[in-house]
């Protein structure tokens, strides 16, 4: 398998004297499997160089699978500058989490509307074909891919590519969900306490190479708190965990010239002293080599298999807020109701024992501390209820305690996930998009 990076910037392109070693082009990933299979993670401006060295390399037609986190600019500005898509015969395969408002084909179509550019999605030559995923595994050719959620305010998948034994993940456009914050300095922390966490830990081990998100510092992070990125000693502490070999910082800060780029890589070294990981900061240009021991004869089957989303209506779902601040019933009811879901609400515990009996909600957002029982007891009362749909319903708690003691004790109590106010709308919904696929794929589904 052999990676290399064309875009390694996040949020805007950066070209100049200053990124120069690094690079300044927006997030784009060439993977190429020992099989031939071409894959290729997110679409940001480094794509345009991928696409013209594809078209020099004299490779007819040219096969691909586009492989997208999420549709936000810097991971789709290169696409309609991604020169293969203009030659006829050429055929690509585009993936993206299935959102809840428009088409993934629409999304894309959005940015080369005669306003913002002067060739139309439909007057690509390229055959496209558009895939809309949820998690879930499927195959491209020899690599078996397995996508996951990541925790971003758009809705965003992660992907772990393995082929003849070799691994690499990327997740980029990722927070950790715990906002326990560890010490500035010092050594890597212990394993997560939040059960995301663990499973993105899970969804990185044994990785050979993992490309992870890294935009800030552990230093910057607090004024960047819900913005959907990681602080880079965070991803060397996931990295660690998971028992990954190579870690590629990604997704760098459009503010972070190359020579502070160069002091981050240098505290992330010192921070896995001697556990063996090698950590280093993406650069454009650079190609990686994992060398695949058993590879598959080419032209192997590149059908998906699982994971393309089940195209559930939002309207099915019926979600129940309860919070007895009505500024927050408020705040969230102006950001799920567009989105089609049936929303009922209530002010305490009593009263949503009561709804959530005679409605089965699909999902509950819960406040913790509320008069009366609070969201941590409702969660135990529900957990401990005979009837499956109120014993297995997402519950997640909203609360602004934050110290990894009280996640332990909510998780011990039943709750899904947490959220940690303040929190952003966008966050809100593409968490809940999470929480409901997962409620329809089952426990078993992921
Ligand atoms: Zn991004
Ligand atoms: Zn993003």
């Amino acid at each position: 398998m052999r990676i290399r990076f064309w875009g390694t910037r996040g949020s805007l392109a950066k070209p100049g004297p200053s990124t120069i070693r690094y690079g300044g082009n927006t997030s784009c990933v060439e993977v190429r499997a020992a099989d031939g299979t071409l894959i290729i993670l997110d679409c940001g401006t480094g794509a345009h160089d991928l696409g013209r060295s594809l078209v020099a390399s004299g490779e007819r037609p040219i096969r691909g699978h586009l492989l997208l986190t999420h549709t936000h600019w810097d991971h789709i500005q290169g696409f309609p500058f991604f020169a293969p898509l203009f030659i006829p015969g050429n055929e690509f395969d585009v993936y993206a989490a299935q959102g809840l408002g428009q088409r993934l084909e629409d999304t894309l179509a959005g940015q080369m509307e005669y306003e913002y550019f002067p060739v139309t999605l439909g007057q690509l030559d390229a055959t496209i074909r558009y895939h809309e995923l949820s998690e879930g595994v499927f195959d491209l050719g020899a690599v078996h891919v397995t996508a996951r959620y990541l925790n971003h305010p758009g809705l965003a998948l992660g992907y772990r590519l393995e082929a003849g034994g070799v691994t690499m993940v990327y997740v980029t456009d990722h927070e950790p969900h715990s906002r326990h914050q560890p010490e500035l300095t010092g050594s890597a922390q212990m394993a997560p306490v939040h059960h995301e966490d663990q499973r993105h830990v899970e969804f990185l081990a044994g990785a050979d190479l993992v490309i992870h998100d890294a935009q800030y510092t552990l230093e910057e992070y607090p004024s960047k708190l819900t913005w959907g990125h990681s602080p880079a000693e965070l991803a060397v502490d996931f990295a660690l965990t998971a028992g990954v070999k190579r870690l590629a910082l990604f997704h760098h800060d459009p503010l972070r010239d190359d020579v502070a780029l160069d002091r981050v890589v240098e505290s992330c070294r010192l921070r896995a002293v001697g556990r063996g990981l090698d950590i280093f900061a993406a650069a454009e240009g650079q190609t990686i080599e994992l060398a695949e021991r058993d590879t598959v004869a080419p032209g192997a089957a590149t059908q998906p298999k699982t994971a393309i989303a089940k195209g559930v209506e939002a309207e099915s779902a019926t979600i129940l807020l309860v919070d007895d601040d009505p500024d927050i019933v408020r705040l969230l009811t102006m950001t799920l109701r567009p989105e089609g879901y049936r929303l009922l609400s209530a002010t305490d515990g009593n009263a949503a024992l009561e709804i959530a009996r005679a409605e089965r909600p699909d999902l509950l957002l819960l406040d913790w501390n509320m008069p009366g029982r609070d969201g941590l007891e409702v969660c135990r009362i529900l957990r401990a209820e005979s009837d499956p749909d109120l014993h297995n319903v997402p519950v997640v708690l909203l609360t602004a305690q934050v110290g990894a003691e009280d996640t332990a004790a909510g998780f011990t109590a039943g709750v899904t996930d947490y959220v940690t106010k303040p929190f952003k709308p966008t966050h809100i919904r593409s968490r809940v998009h999470t929480w409901l696929s997962r409620k329809r794929a089952g426990p078993e589904g992921t």
